[in-house]
């Protein structure tokens, strides 16, 4: 499986909001090919979305999982227990966790592990900051979160990385595309040259995604694809990225 589009719907939605999401996607969704679709709704919302969306190809994943597999961590939902869900993936350090509730890499690097041993697609989200981005740090911070992530894992079955600049999410705005290619090339030599057991299937880009600039990305060599937060909550307008993505593979 290798996931190209996915939506992060974030502390969004109700039973409500998923009838009405699927039916505007499938309106305005132009092709039968759902595979390379992946989403992630709050995973309360897990089995309702499954259930809207039938046996239709998309997949559903997580937005997070627990660092342990099991024991004292109220409120915290495992790898195994989403895989028991049929989750096929889930996003792994996003910034937002990194934030709001201190996510450091060497958590991460645990929670890819869990993911790893549960036959569940982890979504690594890195990114640098809009100060670290001004000081020309970008290379340096990717590269730490990386290594950091990855180095306590000799061998993961298969990974997708999504680069998240941190100043994109949420903002309006993006950096030049051209720019996010260099990058996406980077971390693709990175993870190919320090960790040639990990098997790198793609690197998407997150930040403010929409179905305006998708095509800017999407045409460019390094670019598999988009992690989409914000514009995901809208059926219509996700289904018209994903019809962007279409026409380009
Ligand atoms: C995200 O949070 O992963 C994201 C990409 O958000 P947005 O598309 O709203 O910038």
């Amino acid at each position: 499986m290798s996931l190209r589009l996915i939506a992060n719907w974030k502390l969004n939605g109700s039973k409500e909001f998923n009838d009405q999401w699927a039916q505007e996607f499938f309106k305005n969704f132009s092709s039968s090919n759902f595979k390379s679709i992946g989403i992630a709704p709050a995973c309360i919302y897990i089995d309702h979305f499954r259930k809207v969306i039938g046996e239709c190809g998309i997949e559903i994943g997580a937005q997070n999982i627990c660092d342990e597999d099991s024991g004292a961590r109220t409120g915290e939902i495992s790898a195994s227990m989403i895989k028991d869900l049929d989750c096929k993936f889930s996003l792994i350090g996003h910034s937002e966790r990194r934030i709001f509730f201190h996510e450091s890499n060497k958590t991460i690097s645990k929670k890819l592990n869990q993911a790893n041993n549960n036959s569940v697609m982890p979504i690594l989200c890195i990114g640098e900051t809009a100060d670290e981005n001004q000081k020309n740090n970008t290379y340096d911070v990717l590269e730490s979160q990386i290594s950091e992530a990855l180095q306590d894992l000799i061998e993961l079955n298969s990974l997708i990385i999504a680069y998240e600049p941190v100043w994109a999410i949420g903002t309006g705005k993006t950096p030049n595309p051209e720019e996010v290619n260099t990058v996406h090339k980077m971390i693709k030599d990175v993870v190919q040259s320090r960790f040639p057991k990990i098997g790198l299937k793609s690197v998407l880009y997150g930040g403010s995604v929409n179905s305006k600039n998708a095509s800017s990305l999407f045409s460019l060599e390094h670019i598999d694809g988009a992690l989409v937060g914000g514009a995901s909550l809208n059926g219509k307008e996700f289904a018209q990225i994903a019809n962007i993505l279409n026409e380009l593979y």
